[in-house]
């Protein structure tokens, strides 16, 4: 099983490099020196402590058009990056403790993987796998933040565009 990983898209994240507010909200977004790896939401690399400038901002993720999803705090670059745009698991993601949420219809939570031992491809594909699940977001599993979405790569993916809309 292939997938499609996706976090912020690019336009919605320079949106508030311009803005210096939350999309949808309109809360300040917070300007600071990377005090942590992050990562950022939209490259979906980690930050560099003490070296990157990061923007902190209420977000909330698309989903399937009638799913209320929950806005929570998320970091990107403050200055311009290429949102994550490769096939596959990023890489960079790998180090950092994640937990895996799969989602139904309407943005049900079906079930929560967050296994240390376990890959990300084998937790997704397992999740993927079950009947109703349409997409996962994978969230910091000890932050709980949203970082990113994944759908299996095929046909279903041409459904609807979910994951580059911008939100609301
Ligand atoms: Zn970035």
């Amino acid at each position: 099983m292939q997938f499609i990983v996706r976090g912020i898209p690019r336009e919605v994240a320079d949106e508030v490099r311009r803005t210096h507010s939350s999309p949808e909200y309109g809360h300040p977004a917070h300007l600071e020196l990377a005090t942590g790896t992050g990562p950022c939401r939209c490259c979906l690399r980690p930050f560099v402590a003490g070296v990157d400038r990061r923007l902190l901002f209420t977000y909330r993720p698309a989903g399937d058009g009638s799913s209320l999803m929950a806005p929570g705090p998320v970091f990107i670059h403050a200055d311009h990056c290429e949102a994550f745009a490769d096939d596959g698991f990023p890489p960079c993601l790998r180090e950092l403790p994640l937990a895996f949420e799969a989602r139904a219809t309407g943005g049900r939570v079906m079930a929560i993987s967050a296994q240390p031992g376990m890959s990300a491809e084998l937790q997704l594909q397992s999740l993927l796998a079950r009947d109703e699940v349409e997409w996962v977001h994978v969230r910091h599993a000890v932050a709980g933040c949203f970082i990113a979405s994944v759908k299996e790569k095929g046909p279903a993916v041409s459904r609807g565009a979910w994951f580059i809309d911008s939100p609301g």
